[in-house]
């Protein structure tokens, strides 16, 4: 990570005494690197980076004890303040019912989606939105918003499926008539920009005078986002961006040439195609990201999200009954479903140095072969591991392509791990509880 990376350069650099301005260019070019690679904007990057060295410059940075974490500390600060610290709320006329929201965007960007889950917060915040679907180009697409819409119990207003203004105008006279206070008006995009869909989003905009026009960026867009967000802020405007599929790889770079380019705030993220996965836009966890830093705020939440009701139930099961090989099975999904190990790791910061030193530590290979090793299980032995025996390991080694000794080793850590559940057992016995009822 950057931060690793910076700790290297300055520690070659100790003994030295005091830094030089020198020092200070070879660290703005790690900075430099780390934000080409998460697609921000070359010449954001460039202005920005000169911004910082001069902070860097003329502060006691040169001759602290500890210039990594100066410098990354004032990078940090700068891009936190970058991508805007305040305005990260949906602001709704009070005096107009029904509020109406846009979204714009190119194809594929997450418009759609967004749509579903905006209704989805709105609804959970006692709203009662009505989703209007304007995309009237691909014969598909109200059909999908149809199917996000009942997922969610929210309405929505096809019309005649065929004039994409017609069909905004008439969502307004819809949600009157049903007392939708909120109306979100889903629109169509292309992959590229065309003159078509800029005038049709327009002459939408025009019809029904939206409270807020929200872009939908897709984060793994790359150095090409500057040129389509500067775009629709040219020609239709928006209030604020949602920036979607943050829960891929993207380092979403994207989110600073967004707000340095046409100074909009970035209202939300979208980290999933789930109707729950829309969060509010936190700047300091963005800056983080981008610069490749430990997010340990986000991974706890994230932990807490995977942690649901099926766990809880699960848990209890696994006390009262002990652990079965289908149960370590999930844990490991579980662990996936959080990104995979490897994530989870760089998400922490200092793990991946720590983790480059230690070859024993479970990784993500480790966990495939366990896997395979319990896919090779009939659902009597997941369920009851006691009754594999030499001839069942011999079996399930070669169904699975793994070593005897694996299996092995396999059971005695399952082994392991169930006496660890018996003592728990006992204890929330002896405390008189059932254990881990809600
Ligand atoms: P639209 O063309 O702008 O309406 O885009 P859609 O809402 O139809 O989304 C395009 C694709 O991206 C669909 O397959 C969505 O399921 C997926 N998608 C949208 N938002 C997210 C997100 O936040 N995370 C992930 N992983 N997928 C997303
Ligand atoms: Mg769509």
């Amino acid at each position: 990570s950057l931060s690793d990376r910076l700790q290297d350069t300055f520690d070659k650099l100790r003994g030295k005494g005091r830094l030089t301005e020198d020092d200070i260019n070879v660290a703005m070019r790690e900075i430099r690197m780390a934000l080409l690679e998460a697609d921000v904007n070359f010449r954001v990057v460039k202005n920005f980076v000169a911004r910082c060295k001069e902070k860097c410059l003329e502060s006691d940075v040169l001759d602290s004890l500890t210039p990594a974490q100066n410098v990354v500390r004032i990078v940090l600060d700068e891009l936190t303040v970058l991508l805007g610290s305040t305005d990260s709320k949906l602001t709704l006329a009070q005096n107009r019912t029904p509020n109406v929201i846009m979204l714009v965007g190119l194809q594929g960007s997450g418009k759609t989606t967004a749509a579903a889950k905006l209704a989805y917060l709105l609804k959970s915040q006692g709203h009662s939105p009505l989703l209007a679907a304007c995309d009237t180009h691909r014969p598909a697409a109200a059909d999908q918003l149809a199917t996000l819409g009942s997922e969610i119990g929210v309405s929505v207003y096809r019309g005649d499926g065929r004039d994409a203004v017609a069909v905004a105008t008439g969502s307004i006279r819809e949600a009157v008539d049903h007392m939708n206070d909120i109306v979100i008006v889903d629109t169509a995009g292309r992959l590229q920009i065309d003159e078509e869909m800029m005038e049709e989003a327009v002459a939408i905009k025009r019809a029904v005078r939206p409270d807020q026009i929200l872009m939908v960026v897709d984060a793994m867009t790359g150095q090409d986002i500057v040129n389509v967000v500067t775009e629709f802020a040219n020609r239709v405007d928006f209030d604020g961006v949602i920036m979607s599929k943050l829960d891929g790889d993207a380092r979403g770079g994207g989110a600073l040439s967004v707000r340095e380019v046409t100074g909009k705030p970035i209202k939300f993220v979208s980290m999933g195609e789930k109707p729950d996965s829309l969060e509010v836009f936190h700047p300091d966890r963005m800056a983080k990201r981008i610069l490749g830093m430990g997010d340990v705020v986000g991974i706890i939440e994230q932990a807490q999200k995977v942690a649901d009701e099926q766990q809880m139930e699960d848990a209890e099961r696994m006390l009262r009954e002990g652990f079965t090989m289908d149960d370590l099975l999930k844990q490991m999904q579980q662990i996936r479903k959080m990104g995979g190990l490897q994530k989870i790791m760089g998400m922490i910061p200092g793990m991946e140095r720590a983790m480059s030193q230690m070859p024993a530590g479970m990784d993500d290979s480790q966990m495939t072969r366990i896997e395979a090793i319990i896919h090779s299980m009939t659902k009597e032995e997941r369920a009851r591991p006691k009754i594999i025996n030499g001839q069942r390991r011999k079996r399930i080694a070669v169904g699975s392509g793994r070593s005897v000794q694996e299996v092995n080793q396999l059971i005695k850590q399952w082994d392991e791990m169930n006496k660890m559940m018996g003592k728990m057992r006992g204890m929330a016995q002896q405390m008189g509880g059932k254990g881990g009822k809600k």
